[in-house]
C-alpha cells in the first residue's frame, strides 16, 4: 500500500494522462501467468490494479508444492523464451521480472533420453548431433530424418531473432520454401507426421516429444527451440517464476486478493460495471478475464456474449489433459537423466486411457528441492481422462479410484526403475478434477490442442460487444501454454 501511494504520489504532480488513468481501476480475475503479465503492464499504463485469485498463491496450473519436505514441480519443464533471440517472449519475461538473477536458466543436454526396452535414444540439442544417433541407430530413416533437419532448418529461419544482414537474406530467400512447408505441417497431425518413419522406435521417440494429436507445426518448432537455444529450464521452476511475477507486481503497486473467487462480472447497458467477490461488489472500468476463457463464459456472464468466436468456445475446447504422479524418493537418483520419456513394453488401460509413454522428470539436482540423499519424481499420464474422474466424482469412488491408479502407476514404474523400490516416501496424485477444482480449468486441461486442418478459436484481447471487459490467457491463442499467456496479458492491458 505504501508503494502503492508513493508511486501515486509521485506521478499526480507530474502526468495529468496518468492521474486520470490511475482513477479508472482494472480488475484482474486470476493470479496465473496470464493474469500476473496483465496485471503488470495495466499497473505500468497508470491504471490502478486490483487481482482477485481463487487459489491462496500466484501461477494457477505452473506451481510447485511440497509434501512431507519434498518439491514436487507441476508446471514449466521448457519455458519457451528463456533465450534472448526468441521474441517476443523473452522480452516479456524479462519486463515482468519472471526471470531474474534467482533463477538462471539452464538447458540441460541431452533435453531427453528415451527408453525402449534396452535401445536409449537421446534428444540433443545439436541438431547434427541428434539425426547422427538417429541414422546411425536407424539407417533406413536417412533420408526422413534429413528432411526432418530440414524442416527444422526452414522454420528455425523465422522464429529467432534475425542476428545480422545474413539471415535476413536467408528470410527473404527461404521464404516460399517456409510458405509452402508452413501449410504442410498446420495439415499434418503430430502423429501422421512422424508415421513417415519406418524405424518404430525412431517414431515413438519423435511422438513422445509432444501431445502427438498436435498439428506438426507444433513438433517442429518445439525441436526447432531446443535445436537453437531456447526452451530452458529456469532453476527453482514454477513457483519462482510466478513469485518473481507476482513480487514485481507488488512494487509497481498492484493489490492482490487471494482465496478470492470471482462469481460475476457485472455488466450493465453494455459496459463492465464490476465484479462479485466475497459477497462483495467491487466497481471497475476494465475488467481483464486471466481464468481459462471458456469456464468464463460457462460461469461469470450473466447472459451469453454474441461475439462469433465465444459461440465456437462457449461449445467447448479440446485441450491438452494429465493426470500428474509424484513420487518422494528417499534415494539420490541424481545419476537419472533428469528427463526421461519410457516407452512400454505393453501399453497399460487406467483411468478408461491407454497409456503407452511415461514422461518423467526428477528434480534431485535442484538445491533445496527435496531431503539432503532423497529424490523427487513427477511422471506424466498424458490424455484425456476427465469423464472418468468425473463420474468417479459424482459416485463417490473418487479416493478410492485415485488411491488405485497410484498403485497401479507406482508398480509400474518400479518394472522400469527398480531402483525406487522400498524407497517411496510420498506419492500425490492430481487428476484433472484437480486443475478444475483448484484452477477452474475447462474439463480439467492445462492447454489447447491446435489440431491439424483447423483454424482454433481466436480470443480477441477486448471485447467488441461489451466495453470494459478484456481476455488473457490459455485460450486465448492455441496452443497456449506459458508463452501465451505472458503474451496474451500483455495483449490484454495494452487494449484497454
Ligand atoms: C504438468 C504441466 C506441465 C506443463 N508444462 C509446460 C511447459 O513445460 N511449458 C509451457 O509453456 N507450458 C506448460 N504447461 C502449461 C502452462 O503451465 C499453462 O498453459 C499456463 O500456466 C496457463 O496460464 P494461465 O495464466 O493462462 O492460466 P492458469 O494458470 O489456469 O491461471 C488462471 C488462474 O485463475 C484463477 N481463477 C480461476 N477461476 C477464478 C475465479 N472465478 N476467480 C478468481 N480466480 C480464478 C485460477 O485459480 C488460476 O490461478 C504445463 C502445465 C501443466 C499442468
Amino acid at each position: 500500500m505504501v508503494g502503492f501511494s508513493l508511486i501515486y504520489l509521485e506521478n499526480l504532480s507530474v502526468n495529468h494522462t496518468f492521474v486520470a488513468k490511475m482513477t479508472k481501476k482494472v480488475i484482474v480475475i486470476g493470479a496465473g501467468v496470464a493474469g500476473l503479465s496483465a496485471a503488470i503492464y495495466s499497473r505500468r499504463a497508470g491504471y490502478s490494479v486490483t487481482v482477485y485469485e481463487k487459489g491462496n498463491c500466484p501461477g494457477g496450473v505452473s506451481t510447485s508444492w511440497v509434501r512431507q519436505g519434498y518439491t514436487f514441480d507441476g508446471g514449466i519443464h521448457w519455458l519457451v523464451g528463456s533465450s534472448s533471440r526468441f521474441q517476443p517472449f523473452h522480452k516479456r519475461w524479462q519486463e515482468t521480472g519472471a526471470l531474474q538473477e534467482n533463477n538462471p536458466v539452464i538447458y540441460s543436454d541431452p533435453f531427453f533420453v528415451f527408453k525402449s526396452g534396452d535401445v536409449s535414444l537421446r534428444l540433443w540439442r545439436d541438431i547434427d548431433q541428434l539425426i547422427k544417433e538417429l541414422v546411425s541407430f536407424a539407417p533406413e530413416d536417412k533420408k526422413t530424418l534429413n528432411t526432418l533437419k530440414r524442416h527444422v532448418q526452414i522454420i528455425g529461419t523465422y522464429m529467432p531473432a534475425p542476428q545480422g544482414p545474413w539471415d535476413l537474406v536467408k528470410m527473404v530467400i527461404r521464404l516460399p520454401l517456409f510458405v509452402s512447408l508452413l501449410i504442410y505441417l498446420l495439415r499434418t497431425s503430430t502423429r501422421k507426421y512422424t508415421e513417415r518413419f519406418s524405424n518404430p522406435t525412431v517414431r515413438e521417440m519423435l511422438s513422445a516429444i509432444l501431445n502427438p494429436d498436435q498439428n506438426a507445426l507444433s513438433i517442429i518448432a518445439t525441436l526447432t527451440g531446443y535445436t537453437m537455444g531456447d526452451n530452458g529450464f529456469p532453476l527453482g521452476g514454477s513457483r519462482r517464476l510466478a513469485d518473481n511475477m507476482e513480487q514485481t507486481a507488488l512494487k509497481a503497486g498492484c493489490q492482490f486478493f487471494y482465496r478470492s473467487k470471482v462469481e460475476k462480472i457485472c455488466i450493465e447497458d453494455g459496459s463492465v460495471k464490476g465484479v462479485w467477490v466475497n459477497n462483495t461488489f467491487q466497481k471497475a472500468e476494465h475488467v481483464i478475464v486471466a481464468m481459462d476463457t471458456c469456464t468464463a463464459l460457462q460461469t461469470l456472464l450473466e447472459k451469453p456474449l454474441h461475439e462469433r468466436w465465444a459461440r465456437k468456445l462457449q461449445k467447448g475446447t479440446d485441450s491438452e489433459h494429465c493426470s500428474l504422479l509424484s513420487l518422494g524418493i528417499k534415494k539420490d537418483l541424481s545419476y537419472l537423466p533428469s528427463v526421461m520419456r519410457i516407452h512400454l513394453k505393453e501399453s497399460v488401460k487406467m483411468a478408461g486411457h491407454e497409456y503407452s509413454t511415461l514422461w518423467v522428470y526428477h528434480y534431485s539436482s535442484q538445491e533445496g528441492y527435496v531431503p539432503k540423499g532423497c529424490s523427487s519424481l513427477t511422471i506424466l499420464f498424458q490424455g484425456d481422462t476427465y469423464d472418468y474422474w468425473k463420474k468417479a466424482k459424482e459416485d463417490d469412488t473418487y479416493v478410492a479410484k485415485k488411491k488405485t491408479f497410484t498403485q497401479k502407476a507406482t508398480q509400474l514404474l518400479e518394472n522400469y526403475l527398480p531402483e525406487i523400490v522400498g524407497n517411496i516416501a510420498v506419492t500425490d496424485l492430481a487428476t484433472p478434477i484437480t486443475y478444475e477444482r483448484y484452477c477452474g480449468c475447462y474439463r480439467g486441461g492445462y492447454m489447447g490442442i491446435w489440431h491439424a486442418k483447423t483454424l482454433p478459436p481466436r480470443v480477441p484481447a477486448k471485447s467488441s460487444t461489451i466495453r470494459g471487459l478484456h481476455f488473457a490467457g490459455m485460450r486465448t491463442f492455441m496452443s497456449g501454454g506459458l508463452p501465451i499467456a505472458v503474451q496474451s496479458g500483455y495483449y490484454a492491458a495494452k487494449s484497454i
